[in-house]
C-alpha cells in the first residue's frame, strides 16, 4: 500500500504523529509536513478547532469528520474529553443529527437494510468490510429519542453510542416486517452478539420475549434504562434514607423505559424483601397518555401494561395523580417535553422532605423538566437527574450539579462483561449486577453536590466495574462460556479495552 492511501485509511492513519522512521518505511515522505507531534498534541489542537464551532450539529460533523480520518484520534478526543464530548456524539446532539441526517450523509458508518434486500440480508452482512465483530446495535428507526420515526436517518443513534456496532433496518413495521428481522437475526446469529435499540415499544417487547432465550440480545431501551435508572435510585436511597420497598413510585410514561424501569426496581424490592413481584408491583404506580394506569382500564390496555394495573378510581391529570399516589419518587420516560410543571413538582415538594425527580426523556427539548426549573420549584430540595444533561443551577446563592440518568453508563460496561465471559444469554440479575457497580461508583463527593451519578470523566473505570460484576454473574448463574474464569474480573476486563494510542508501526 501507498503512503497516500495509508493517510486516508482511519484505521491506520496517524496524521502528524507518523515517526520518521515510519515515514521512511511507508513511503510517505513529501506528503507530510516535515515535522512530527504527539498524539497529545494532536488532541490539543483538535479541541482547539472544535471549540471554534459554535453551532452543535457543526461539533458533530467535525466529529464525524475525524472519525473518517483517524479512528484512534477521534476515540482518544472522546475518551479524554467526555463530559464535552458526550452530548455532542450522543444525547442531545445526536437527535438534531438525525433529524437531518439526509442534509449530512457522507460515508456510510452502518449497514442499511430495508425490504429491497429482503432474502439477501446475508449478501448485504458480507458488504461490511470488517468480519470481526462482537457487538451490532440494530434500530428499525421507528422510535428515536423523544423524536418519533425517522426511518432511515435513525442511523445516527447507533453510529453515535460509540461507533462501536453496524447494522440497521429502517422500515415500517408490516408482515413483512417480522420476516425481515427474522432473516436478519438467523443471518448474524453465528457470528455475533446483538444490541436492540430505538424499535417502537408494539415491536420491542415481543422481539425481546421472541429472541431473548435463543439470541445474546439486550434492549438498551428497556434493559439498560431499567439498569441505570434503579443504580441511581440505590444511589438516591443514601441521601433520602429507606429501603426501596418503603419508597413509592409514580412514573409518566408506560412504554418501554417506564414499564422495563419499573419492572426492573419491583424485582429488586421481592430480592430484598422476599415479597411476591405482585406485591412489590403495588409500590409503583404509572401514568399513560390517557392517564393512571387502573383496573377498570384493564380490557383496553396493551399486554406490557397490564401488571401495573393496580385498584384505584380513574385519574386523567399527572398533577391529580401525583397528589393522589403522594409518591416519594417521579420519573419521567413519557418523551413529553415540560410535562412536569411547576404545579406537578410544588406537590412533589409539599410532602416530601427530598424529593427524588428524574427526567429521563431524550433529548434536552423533550426533558419533562429543566434542572432549573426541578431545583427552583422545590425550593432547591428536589434530587434530580436528566436523560439529557444540563448545566450547573445556581439558586438561592448555592449552585446545585444534577447527574445524568442516562444508559450511556450502563451499555458499554454491560456489553464488555458480556463479551469477556462469553456470556450466552442475558439475565435480569446481570441489570441487577450492573446496577450495583454503578451505584457503588458514586463517590461521598458526589453525593455532597446531591449527585446520584458519577461523574462521565471516570466512565472507562466504571466500565471496568460493571464489566466484572455482570461477567461474574454470568459465571454464578452458569451462564458464561470463556473457561476458566479469570481470577481479577476488574483487572482482566480493564486488560480486554481498547486503548486509542497509537501503535508504532514496523
Ligand atoms: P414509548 O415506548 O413510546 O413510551 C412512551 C410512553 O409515554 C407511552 O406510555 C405513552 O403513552 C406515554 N406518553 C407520551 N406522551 C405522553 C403525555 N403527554 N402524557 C402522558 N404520557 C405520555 O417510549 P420509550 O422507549 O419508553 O421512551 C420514552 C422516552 O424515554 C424517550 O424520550 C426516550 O428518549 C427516553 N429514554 C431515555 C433513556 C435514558 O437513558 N435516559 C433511555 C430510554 C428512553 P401511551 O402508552 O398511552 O401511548
Ligand atoms: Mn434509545
Amino acid at each position: 500500500a501507498s503512503g497516500y492511501s495509508l493517510l486516508r485509511d482511519p484505521h491506520h492513519n496517524k496524521g502528524l504523529s507518523f515517526s520518521e522512521k515510519e515515514r521512511d518505511a511507508h513511503f510517505l515522505r513529501g506528503l507530510l509536513p516535515p515535522v512530527v507531534i504527539s498524539q497529545e498534541l494532536q488532541i490539543k489542537k483538535m479541541m482547539h478547532n472544535f471549540r471554534q464551532y459554535q453551532v452543535p450539529l457543526q461539533r458533530y460533523m467535525a466529529m464525524m469528520d475525524l472519525q473518517e480520518m483517524n479512528e484512534r484520534l477521534f476515540y482518544k478526543l472522546l475518551i479524554d474529553n467526555v463530559e464535552e464530548l458526550l452530548p455532542v456524539v450522543y444525547t442531545p446532539t445526536v437527535g438534531e443529527a438525525c433529524q437531518k441526517y439526509g442534509c449530512i450523509f457522507k460515508r456510510p458508518q452502518g449497514l442499511f437494510i430495508s425490504l429491497k434486500e429482503k432474502g439477501r440480508i446475508l449478501e448485504v452482512l458480507k458488504n461490511w468490510p470488517q468480519r470481526k465483530i462482537q457487538v451490532i446495535v440494530v434500530t428499525d428507526g421507528e422510535r428515536i429519542l423523544g423524536l418519533g420515526d425517522l426511518g432511515c436517518q435513525g442511523m445516527g443513534i447507533p453510529v453515535g453510542k460509540l461507533s462501536l456496532y453496524t447494522a440497521l433496518g429502517g422500515i415500517r413495521p408490516s408482515a413483512e416486517y417480522a420476516e425481515l428481522l427474522h432473516e436478519f437475526m438467523t443471518a448474524v446469529k453465528q457470528n455475533y452478539g446483538e444490541k436492540f435499540e430505538d424499535f417502537a415499544n408494539h415491536n420491542a417487547f415481543d422481539l425481546l420475549a421472541k429472541y431473548g432465550n435463543t439470541h445474546l440480545v439486550f434492549n438498551d431501551d428497556i434493559q439498560g434504562t431499567a439498569s441505570v435508572v434503579l443504580a441511581g435510585l440505590m444511589a438516591a436511597l443514601k441521601l433520602v434514607g429507606g429501603t426501596l420497598a418503603e419508597h413509592t413510585f409514580l412514573f409518566l410514561g408506560a412504554g418501554e423505559a417506564g414499564t422495563g424501569i419499573a419492572e426492573l426496581i419491583a424485582l429488586e424490592m421481592s430480592k430484598q424483601t422476599d415479597a411476591p413481584l405482585e406485591e412489590s408491583r403495588k409500590k409503583i404506580w404509572l401514568v399513560d397518555s390517557k392517564g393512571l394506569i387502573v383496573n377498570s382500564r384493564m380490557e383496553t390496555l396493551q399486554q406490557f401494561k397490564k401488571p401495573w394495573a393496580h385498584e384505584h378510581e380513574p385519574v386523567e391529570e399527572l398533577v391529580d395523580a401525583v397528589k393522589a399516589i403522594k409518591p416519594t419518587v417521579l420519573i419521567g420516560s413519557s418523551g413529553a417535553g415540560r410535562t412536569f410543571t411547576k404545579e406537578v413538582i410544588e406537590a412533589m415538594a409539599s410532602f416530601n422532605e427530598k424529593p427524588i425527580i428524574l427526567a429521563l426523556s431524550n433529548p434536552t427539548s423533550q426533558s419533562e423538566c429543566t434542572a432549573e426549573e426541578a431545583y427552583t420549584w422545590s425550593q432547591g430540595r428536589a434530587i434530580f437527574a436528566s436523560g439529557s444533561p444540563f448545566g450547573p443551577v445556581e439558586y438561592n446563592g448555592k449552585v446545585y450539579v444534577s447527574g445524568q440518568a442516562n444508559n450511556a453508563y450502563i451499555f458499554p460496561g454491560f456489553g464488555l462483561g458480556l463479551i469477556i465471559s462469553g456470556a450466552i444469554r442475558v439475565h435480569d440479575d446481570m441489570l441487577l449486577a450492573a446496577s450495583e457497580a454503578l451505584a457503588a461508583e458514586v463517590s461521598q463527593d458526589n453525593f455532597d453536590k446531591g449527585l446520584i451519578y458519577p461523574p462521565f470523566s471516570n466512565i472507562r473505570k466504571i466500565s471496568a466495574h460493571i464489566a466484572s460484576e455482570v461477567a461474574a454473574k454470568a459465571y454464578e448463574l452458569g451462564l458464561a462460556t470463556r473457561l476458566p474464569q479469570p481470577e481479577n474480573l476488574v483487572a482482566y476486563a480493564e486488560s480486554c479495552m481498547y486503548s486509542p494510542s497509537y501503535r508504532s508501526y514496523r
